[in-house]
């Protein structure tokens, strides 16, 4: 096996065992983003090798250190920042912005002793399922170069499905960890709002962002997930381990169906392999049961409310007065217009202008609080939903991946969120696991299965996982 090709257990075995040496891990890793990357777009910058770090790793690990990310390189999101090096999200309003600190989630991995290969690319600020929204063209699925890898974490989701990394980490405030790693056959973890600091993130929807790992299996989704949680002072919204009553671990689970909400819109072969799936799970000894979540179908309406009113917010500072693109106009008003109608993509402006629109006085209660009033119910319903079930599942995606342009239609984007941005809602933790492939001409695609779980039960989740991964 090819070192890039290896989790990152084997790699952390085979550094142990001496088979492996840090700088070996990483120029397998180097080579092949020099090869792919060029056709893929995975990573819009990759970094010089950091020689101190790589010596290091390898001398904490000569030394007996146990870290298992001591010496694993990783591809890091756009929007996450590491100190020094530059941060767009995609987005030519950053294209020039050079973080000034090492985002919480990263200075973790960096004590842990992790590498960073590059930033990877994605939409606009995450705003999209495809990375075509994204200002530096858009990246490929691995699987079939003339599909989308998914998004907005595309850019990650292909760099660890076409080994140009071992795994990495994306942000996830609608779907964009889970939706891409549906997509390219990976294991994608949103963490339960609060696990993991937003300290260095670039803030999309605050009250529904968390960073999370793209990864080749469970175990490594757990280990990187471990690593970089934890309440942090630097984001008041972050949790103690356990502001929520613990969870019963146990070897069967009770798998809750929410099959009404899967009659309509899921391709029968994405439907196929679900069942098929849950058929496997039943074999291994769980249990699936049908769940009644009434309010699921107002979701996407409440997301597509909630999520551009924080948008709208969070992007005001990005006003080319304080930094990012600057366009120098006749007034200050023409500064503040040609500054973010030059800096800002088509997507963004659009969510931009909603979230606006559903904010201001006037349909503030028509759409901004009934969207939150709907998302109270969401949340209760669930928690109802769990009073009964370990965990809940449905499809990652009403379909696989899609072709460049075929989602050209916003609305048309927006309906394949339908299943992902429930979790976000709510704030519960929720996983996407490789479940089979279904065939599009004469590609097979991958597609992913979906489990949510109650507010930090994601051990729940890894279980679930194991589940899964052991029924392929
Ligand atoms: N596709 C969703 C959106 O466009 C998800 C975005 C995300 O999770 N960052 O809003």
């Amino acid at each position: 096996m090819k070192p890039n090709e290896m989790t990152i257990i084997e790699a952390a075995r085979a550094l142990r065992a001496r088979e492996l040496t840090v700088r070996a891990l990483w120029d397998a890793c180097a080579a092949a983003i020099k090869a792919k990357n060029p056709e893929l777009n995975a990573y819009l910058e990759v970094f010089e090798a950091d020689e101190a770090a790589i010596a290091d790793a390898q001398k904490r690990i000569d030394e007996g250190d146990t870290s298992v990310l001591c010496g694993i390189p990783l591809a890091i999101k756009d929007n996450i920042l590491i100190e020094g090096k530059i941060a767009s999200a995609a987005s030519k309003m950053l294209e020039n912005y050079t973080a000034t600190y090492d985002a919480t989630a990263i200075k973790k991995l960096r004590d842990a002793g992790a590498l960073f290969l590059g930033r990877t690319n994605m939409d606009e600020f995450a705003m999209g399922s495809s990375t075509e929204h994204s200002a530096f063209g858009p990246s490929k699925n691995p699987a079939d170069p003339t599909r989308v890898p998914g998004g907005s974490s595309g850019g990650s989701a292909t760099a660890v499905a076409a080994h140009l990394s071992i795994a990495a980490l994306g942000s996830d405030t609608g779907g964009s960890i889970r939706q891409p790693a549906a997509y390219t056959g990976l294991v994608g973890f949103k963490p339960t709002y609060g696990a993991v600091s937003r300290s260095g993130l670039i803030a999309l929807g605050s009250s529904l962002d968390q960073i999370g790992p793209l990864t080749k299996s469970v175990a490594d989704a757990r280990i990187l997930h471990q690593a970089i949680a934890g309440s942090d002072p630097l984001d008041a919204t972050t949790i103690p381990v356990n502001l929520y009553p613990k969870r019963e671990m146990k070897n069967s689970l009770c798998i809750g169906v929410p099959r009404h909400l899967l009659s309509e819109g899921v391709d029968a072969d994405v439907r196929a392999a679900f069942d098929a799936m849950l058929e496997k799970l039943v074999a291994a000894g769980h249990t699936i049961v049908d769940v009644e979540l009434p309010t699921s179908s107002h979701a996407l309406a409440a997301y597509y409310v909630i999520m551009p009113a924080e948008v709208s917010a969070n992007l005001a500072r990005l006003d080319g007065m304080r930094y990012g693109h600057r366009e120098q106009g006749a007034t200050l008003l023409d500064d503040y217009i040609d500054s973010r109608t030059a800096g800002f993509g088509e997507e963004t402006r659009r969510r931009i202008l909603l979230g606006t629109f559903v904010l201001s006085s006037g349909y503030i209660d028509a759409y901004y609080k009934k969207a939150d009033a709907a998302r109270a119910v969401l949340r209760a319903e669930y928690d109802k939903a769990f009073e009964d079930v370990d965990v809940i599942a449905f499809p990652t995606t009403p379909s696989p991946a899609f072709t460049f342009g075929e989602k050209s239609d916003p609305l048309v984007m927006y309906l394949g969120d339908i299943f992902t941005v429930t979790a976000n809602l709510t704030g519960m933790p929720a996983i996407s696991l490789p479940m089979g492939t279904v065939s599009r001409g004469d590609v097979n695609l991958p597609v992913g299965i979906h489990f949510t779980a109650p507010h930090q039960a994601e051990e729940l989740l890894f279980a679930v996982g194991e589940s899964v991964e052991k029924a392929q």
